[in-house]
């Protein structure tokens, strides 16, 4: 799933998903189609980078991600995209 991004918003695409953070007009931000065509969005932070959770086609798998992210999460280890990008490119 490709994210797309937009270099600025020429209205508000409303909040960010991830931190809440208002979108401005005239601000970055990202977005991407998930395969039931529900749009998200989220601002440029690299902790609100889209996860491969957010970004794969199926609940079941996504469900996956969750555990292993919030697993992740709880850890305090932030420095594990690389795997994050293998499983992606599978
Ligand atoms: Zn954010």
């Amino acid at each position: 799933m490709r994210v797309n991004i937009v270099q600025k918003a020429r209205k508000s695409p409303g909040n960010c998903e991830k931190c809440a953070t208002v979108l401005a007009v005239g601000a970055p931000y990202r977005w991407w189609q998930a395969y039931r065509g529900t749009r998200h969005t989220v601002c440029m932070k690299p902790s609100c980078t889209p996860t491969a959770a957010d970004l794969t086609g199926s609940e079941k798998v996504a469900r996956l991600y969750e555990a292993r992210e919030a697993a992740r999460l709880a850890v305090g280890d932030c420095d594990d995209t690389s795997s994050i990008g293998a499983e992606r490119s599978r």
